[in-house]
């Protein structure tokens, strides 16, 4: 039988405080995932080119996803869950699961994984502003480019900027998508 090696990935979702719920991922389902994540870093690429590889793999502890190094390439960890329910809108109208990886790749491009890990408020905004410029080269309209960010926090944290900053930042990359994916310095108000 190989009922048990066909259910590889556990992946557990923080419930809303008290406990958390276990979900299975069968491999064919989480290489088809991975698959749809691939094709859309790879259209993200052609607009936003890299000079190396986008290493891609699982990571069940994320909301979405998060960009790192190790063994000196360039990752993308995924949630598969959240992917997954991406997967179940049309094909055209994955606009937030481009964001994230366009955001993800922004960080790579930025240098913002290298070295001693540079991030914090203005990362972020130069990697929404990137995303926003990569959403409306591959065809987003201004609402469908701000999609995911209008889930997220109003007030923002200490790593990441409030929901009207990381919009705004969004809105400046879309409106001049050219000279934000030409740009190499920081994010500046
Ligand atoms: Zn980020």
């Amino acid at each position: 039988m190989t009922g048990l090696r066909a259910l590889i990935l556990v992946v557990l979702v923080a419930g809303s405080g008290t406990a958390a719920s276990a979900q299975l991922i069968a491999q064919g389902e989480l290489t088809r995932i991975e698959a749809d994540v691939r094709a859309v870093a790879d259209a993200v690429l052609t607009v936003m080119p890299m000079d190396e590889p986008v290493r891609l793999e699982a990571k069940t502890w994320v909301t979405n996803a998060v960009a790192y190094r190790r063994d000196d390439a360039a990752w993308i960890g995924f949630n598969p869950l959240w992917v997954q329910g991406m997967l179940t809108r049309p094909e055209g109208d994955r606009w937030p699961l481009i964001a994230v990886v366009a955001h993800e790749i922004g960080h790579h491009v930025a240098g913002d994984t290298r070295g001693p890990v540079r991030r914090g408020h203005a990362a972020e905004l130069f990697a929404d502003a990137r995303a926003g410029a990569v959403l409306r080269r591959m065809g987003a309209r201004l609402p469908q480019a701000q999609e995911l960010w209008r889930d997220f926090a109003v007030r923002g944290s200490e790593t990441h900027p409030p929901r009207a900053a990381r919009l705004d930042a969004v809105e400046r990359g879309w409106t001049e998508p050219g000279a934000w994916l030409d740009r190499s310095d920081a994010f500046n108000e």
